[in-house]
């Protein structure tokens, strides 16, 4: 069996004093300069090899850091840029969804996406599942090129990391956590190297009691930061795998901002999610307004950060409480989930970019963790229409939808919450052969209107003068194309030749 390793941070309430706390941000403003320069070399390794490169040599490098300080920072700096990097494979992946290439084409550039292989020199032959089966593609230097000029444009439009604001991530090579069995104080000290070789400071700690009960085991790795004059430390522990024995082969999840979760059997989770958004949204859009007429960059406005934190812990906070919840309930196998997207038409529009910025990724955080905690399979689908499209009978029609929450059927009448209605068709979405992942919106929906119209061969179907006006269903009732329109009893009915 393999190793599973997950890691979590935890604050821990710490007591420097003033001295210690300038030393430590003497060494943190050398550590984010010497970050900055480390970043330029690997970039330049990554245009040259393909790959980041956490063990290059950087005794050239000036600094005062310590070599071990050094290559500290390095570790962390190419984490950063792995984390962009994930960043710009979402992006990639979004772009390429959206375009008119062929299936195939998206596959490859797709796959070559998730290898991280623009840059590759030796990239041949990629293969990629689909329904069960490996398939392998020879690429061709056409596709890389494209692959490749895609990934350019993404980065020359995306800021890269800065690391002008980063904290520390200190291994044992600079810093180390002691218990403290002399004073009753304070529970540990942090040992951390300073500028001055061989003058390490300690700093008290004081327990982080949930923390102290998670079972697992702590790593010789801290994250130190100084921010606004206050020092914070945190320690990583490594958690083990839970034992987990599913119960039902899966749930559907609808995700959305009223509430924040719908499943495919009717819950309705977090429905005062919108609410807090709503609140922090017109506090926020205030302070921009104020900063705005100052001339000040948001960035550099502490309240501004300060309000933009407390939107990622509270999507943070929620985001796992639910999900959390929902394992609990169903204990699934699998989760059936869209392609992500967040977005409200109550929110403003600096709103919607943090949500889509901070919702997407630790949705996908937490499903990556549900993953490695439990093996619970995530299974993505294509969400094109699902809002639309009746659970029912599957017929699809704009106005099926008549608002957020609400969604009555115009062919049978079904009323149903809106969110519950689109999850359980995300559900069926996974068992439909012809709609994949990548199949763009225009032909999902010729596939879902020509099913629709198939299946009710003879059938009650929707009154004519539903179907007359939705433009959904123009092109199939254009006469003599391959649609005939009968009488039967009172009700006009449609049905395929
Ligand atoms: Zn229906």
């Amino acid at each position: 069996m393999t190793e599973e390793k997950i890691v979590r941070t935890y604050i821990y309430p710490c007591f420097p004093n003033k001295e210690k706390i300038n030393k430590v941000e003497q060494v943190l403003k050398e550590y984010r300069k010497t970050a900055q320069a480390i970043s330029k070399i690997q970039w330049a390794e990554f245009f040259k090899t393909g790959k980041f490169n956490k063990y290059l040599k950087l005794k050239e490098l000036e600094s005062s850091l310590s070599e071990r300080y050094k290559q500290s920072c390095q570790w962390q700096v190419v984490g950063i840029l792995e984390g962009y990097l994930s960043c710009v494979q979402e992006e990639f992946e979004e772009i390429i969804y959206n375009t008119n290439l062929t299936q195939k084409t998206k596959r490859v550039l797709i796959a070559i996406n998730s290898r991280k292989a623009w840059f590759s020199k030796t990239l041949e032959t990629i293969y990629w599942f689909e329904k069960g089966n490996r398939i392998e593609y020879k690429v061709s230097k056409e596709e890389l090129l494209l692959a490749r000029t895609i990934f350019k444009h993404i980065l020359n439009k995306r800021r890269k990391p800065s690391f002008k604001n980063i904290s520390m991530h200190l291994d044992s090579k600079v810093a180390i956590v002691e218990e403290n069995q002399k004073s009753r104080n304070y529970d540990k000290w942090l040992k951390i190297s300073t500028l001055e070789k061989g003058k390490p400071i300690l700093i008290p700690l004081k327990n982080n009691t949930y923390a102290e009960g998670v079972e697992g085991k702590f790593l010789n790795f801290y994250q130190v930061q100084v921010e606004d004059g206050k020092l914070s430390v945190r320690l990583i522990k490594e958690i083990r795998r839970k034992e987990y024995r599913p119960i039902v082969p899966e749930i559907a999840i609808d995700l959305g901002l009223n509430p924040l979760f719908a499943t495919d059997r009717g819950d309705l989770i977090g429905r005062s999610f919108l609410e807090f958004l709503i609140n922090l949204d017109e506090k926020i859009t205030r302070r921009m307004a104020h900063l705005q007429k100052a001339g000040i960059r948001p960035s550099q406005d502490k309240k501004y950060r300060e309000l933009v934190r407390k939107l990622r812990e509270f999507l943070k906070n929620e985001i796992n409480r639910y999900l959390n919840r929902l394992i609990e309930t169903y204990r699934p196998a699998s989760i059936v989930i869209e392609r992500l997207d967040f977005r409200g038409q109550e929110l403003s529009k600096r709103m919607n970019r943090l949500l889509s910025r901070f919702g997407k990724r630790i949705v996908n955080e937490k499903l990556k963790s549900l993953q490695d905690l439990y093996g619970i399979e995530i299974e993505q689908v294509n969400p094109a229409y699902s809002s639309q499209e009746c659970s029912s009978c599957g017929y699809i029609d704009k106005r099926n939808r008549k608002s957020t929450q609400e969604f009555k059927c115009k062919a049978c009448g079904k009323k149903i919450n809106a969110q519950v209605n689109s999850a359980r068709n995300l559900l069926s979405r996974r068992s439909t052969e012809e709609i994949k992942l990548y199949t763009p919106k225009k032909q999902v929906l010729k596939i879902l209107t020509k099913r629709y119209l198939e299946r009710l061969k003879g059938c009650n179907s929707a009154p004519l003068e539903v179907l007359k006006n939705n433009p959904y269903f123009k092109d199939f009732l254009n006469p003599g194309v391959w649609i005939n329109v009968y009488k039967w009893g009172n009700y006009p009915i449609l049905g395929s030749r």
